[in-house]
């Protein structure tokens, strides 16, 4: 049984304040019974991880360096992201490949240094609304899968979240059949890729525009083990609706 996932990522969103959110949070969700983590700003990452210490609650990054240490001005080792608290990695997020150019093979080298550091790498995959009106979006996907995701991923320490980048905080989702179309691609393609164990024990979050009011049906959907979750995740009361419909789903 995959146990079902609620992640936030706050992006660059957050100063000391917002640790409220995460304490009323806490306070909300007293025994989970669902995987919940906050990925916050890294400026937070330790505060944040202190304010849900022994709450069912994690905190993860969102993105880490492929090296270890070394002279690269502004950016985190996975290593620094254990140190500060987290226990997972947002990785090749549509932003940071738009934002940074990160290729597929950037992502996987820092998804083997994450998992290297005994993080869990959640790897996000998908495709612009050019790629989907062209109906190349399978292959985008595949192309993303077979790039970014390392051969040591296990369902321990592999996530893969799908999402389509024109409904990032866009308020756009796919359809259910899109959505359930792609999650069973991708499920088929971890089968072929790492067997029939491994393949299906690793968790698949949809990320794009859910919030309260859509996540009940996105949670409906085959193969859609949680979400990945942008604006939603950074009011308590917001986020606290898409754990409710995930705890129930
Ligand atoms: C995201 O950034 O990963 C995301 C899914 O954002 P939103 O929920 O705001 O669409």
């Amino acid at each position: 049984m995959r146990r079902k996932l609620a992640a936030g990522n706050w992006k660059m969103n957050g100063t000391t304040s917002a640790l409220s959110e995460l304490d009323a949070l806490a306070r909300a969700f007293p025994s989970p019974t669902i995987d919940i983590l906050i990925c916050p700003p890294a400026t937070l990452l330790h505060r944040a991880a202190e304010t849900v210490r022994e709450t069912g609650i994690a905190t993860g990054g969102q993105d880490c360096h492929a090296a270890p240490s070394g002279a690269h001005t502004g950016d985190i080792s996975a290593d620094m992201l254990v140190d500060a608290g987290a226990n997972a990695v947002i990785l090749g997020h549509s932003e940071r490949r738009e934002d940074h150019g990160e290729q597929n093979e950037t992502v996987r080298a820092k998804a083997r240094a994450a998992m290297d550091a005994g993080l869990k790498a959640i790897i996000c995959v998908g495709e612009s609304l050019e790629q989907r009106e062209a109906a190349n979006t399978l292959d985008i996907i595949g192309g993303q899968l077979s790039g970014s995701i390392p051969d040591q991923s296990t369902g321990e320490n592999l996530i893969v979240a799908y999402e389509p980048i024109w409904a990032i905080g866009t308020g756009k989702v796919p359809t259910l059949e899109e959505i359930g179309e792609v999650h069973d691609f991708i499920r088929n393609r971890l089968e072929r890729r790492f067997g029939e164990g491994v393949g299906r024990s690793v968790r698949l979050l949809y990320g794009g525009s859910v919030k309260p009011n859509n996540a009940a049906d996105i949670f409906a959907v085959s193969n859609v083990d949680g979400a990945l979750v942008g604006g939603a995740s950074l009011k308590a009361q917001d986020f606290s609706g898409i754990i409710v419909a995930l705890q129930k789903a």
